[in-house]
């Protein structure tokens, strides 16, 4: 058995415990493994106010709700709890399960801890109110009942875990219950894989001894005392030094990473979308008539060649419609379905850098004028001051092109959203800073509906793109020559070609399937994923 741990599961659209990438990907993991077959389970937190519902003035300044949602209605609560000890207090924990379902029956259960009860105290209550939210401390309760916590639950339901796969070292303290039980790190090792999803600095945490004593209970300080030697523990290099395997999720990405942490091997990995999730219902139905067996093994989309081009032009065509609808309805602007579309949907953070293709207004005005419309969409983390004022930016570039060139910033971010998204615009675009990205899975989920990406060469798509053959390149550098870069790429071949050449488009919108929604799926991923757990199967059951 094969247990993930992740501090966000975005497994279904109804369960807002996930605030992007990270949660999604794990989601589309246990999905993958429910539909073959394969024997896994699921570890996460239950918030009761999920991450954030994103509300938007009219000059684009965010507010943040609680999600409104009952967990009762899409989840089981389990009759038996555990309990452990937190800041020296004793600490009940319920269980709530989702279970996965695979297309063929195969359950794969999703265990969720809650510590929302009256019988603890406040501060522990709180652990398990939003997700990402409150103070170091917070976090550092939020991990421990997700790391021994989750262990400690598996234990109780009766499984045998054979291996466990950390997924970002949020989940990492998992490994000192794992000491703790086993007393044998060379054991413990065999049977953690680490996967880090962020080249980002501020994802790998750090927590001083004295606050980690203060959390963490009696029987664990002796094991901290040899893991901390020198006062601080960093959880990624917590989770490298306990995983016999360690990956990064793109090419690109464990290039970063080995720079980052050069004492350790790290592999890459390389992310993937559910195929299933993220298809829609029109693309569905392409695949279905002229791809036999791609539900069940979606590499096969390799032969998506054979989609007659009419029938590929008038599924696009619905998509997009059922997205100008849904814009029309929530943002109450018309887009005109004859016109090129951009989509760019990412959380709204500094290095997504959502504004550089507003860079230079006038120059998008007198190359777009008419030919282009772009829509937006992503949420804020509440302290994410730089990423509100981006927010901001785009709403100034709307109010200022108005009707030359019509942009929308669609509300409220989701798996709901993103699917209309991905599925409905002509081009996905993404403007990372440079080696920030460490994969990017929506232009993924793009491929499989045959929108094609126009994105800097960062994450997946320094393997996923051929230039002009599955997308476009923009080159890297600051803000203003990446903007230079996209507005050169639009004028003299995407929007040429999309109005002009519509037998090369549609090769393009093809070739995205053939080429990139046939790799960059689950499938793969687990597959890939699947060779390592095996290895270490054989070694701790012999
Ligand atoms: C897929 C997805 C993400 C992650 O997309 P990136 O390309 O990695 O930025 C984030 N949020 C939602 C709602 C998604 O569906």
């Amino acid at each position: 058995m094969i247990a993930i741990f992740a501090m966000e599961v975005g497994v279904d659209p109804d369960i807002p415990t996930y605030c992007g990438g990270l949660g999604i990907l794990v989601g589309d993991i246990l999905k993958t493994a429910a539909d073959m077959g394969l024997p896994f389970v699921g570890v996460s937190l239950m918030y009761h106010e999920g991450y954030l519902k994103q509300k938007l003035t009219d000059d684009g300044e965010q507010i943040e709700l609680p999600e409104d949602w009952q967990p009762a209605t899409k989840l089981q609560r389990l009759d038996k709890r555990i309990q452990l000890k937190i800041c020296g207090e004793p600490v009940v924990v319920e269980i709530w399960c989702y279970y996965v379902r695979g297309m063929t029956g195969h359950v794969v259960p999703i265990y969720f801890l809650d510590t929302n009860l009256s019988k603890n105290s406040e501060h522990i209550r709180e652990a398990t109110r939003r997700l990402y939210l409150g103070d170091k401390k917070c976090r550092l309760i939020q991990e421990t009942l997700l790391g021994i916590g989750g262990v400690k639950v598996l234990r109780s339901l009766g499984y045998n875990i054979d291996v466990y796969h950390i997924n970002e070292s949020h989940a990492a303290l998992l490994i000192l219950e794992l000491i703790r039980e086993l007393r044998d790190t060379k054991l413990v090792r065999k049977k953690c894989v680490f996967t880090t999803h962020t080249p980002l600095p501020t994802g790998h945490e750090e927590y001083g001894v004295a606050l980690l004593k203060e959390v963490l209970a009696e029987e664990y300080h002796p094991i901290l005392q040899t893991l901390v030697p020198d006062g601080v523990l960093n959880m990624s290099r917590l989770a490298f030094t306990y995983s016999a395997y360690t990956n990064a999720v793109s090419k690109r990405h464990a290039e970063v990473t080995r720079e980052m942490f050069p004492e350790f091997k790290i592999d890459h990995i390389t992310n993937g979308v559910h195929s299933l999730s993220w298809t829609c219902d029109e693309f569905k139905s392409l695949f279905d008539r002229y791809v036999t067996g791609w539900r069940e093994d979606p590499r096969r989309l390799v032969d998506a060649d054979r989609i007659d081009n009419d029938k590929l032009w008038t599924a696009h065509m619905e998509a997009k419609k059922r997205l100008i609808d849904f814009v029309h309805k929530s943002c109450g602007v018309k887009l005109n379905p004859n016109v090129l579309t951009i989509g760019f949907a990412r959380r709204a953070t500094g290095y997504k850098r959502a504004y550089v293709v507003l860079e230079d207004i006038n120059r998008l005005r007198a190359i777009g004028k008419g030919k282009l419309q772009l829509v937006f969409a992503g949420k804020a983390y509440p302290t994410d001051y730089d990423g509100k004022s981006m927010i901001r930016k785009i709403y100034k570039g709307i109010h200022e092109l108005k009707d030359d060139v019509k942009i929308v910033y669609i509300e409220n971010y989701d798996m709901e959203v993103a699917q209309l998204m991905v599925a409905g615009v002509d081009v996905w675009l993404n403007t990372p800073r440079p080696r920030l990205e460490a994969s990017g899975t929506s232009g993924m989920k793009a491929a499989h509906n045959g929108v094609p990406s126009l994105s800097v060469l960062d994450g997946w798509w320094v393997e996923g793109c051929i230039e002009g053959v599955t997308g476009w390149s923009i080159e890297d550098g600051d803000d203003r020559r990446c903007a230079n870069s996209l507005y050169d790429k639009l004028e003299n071949v995407v929007i040429p070609t999309f109005y002009g050449n519509r037998a090369k488009w549609l090769q393009v919108m093809k070739n995205t399937i053939i080429r990139n929604a046939s790799q960059f799926n689950t499938h793969r991923l687990i597959t890939e994923y699947m060779m390592v757990f095996d290895r270490l199967r054989g070694q701790t059951s012999t």
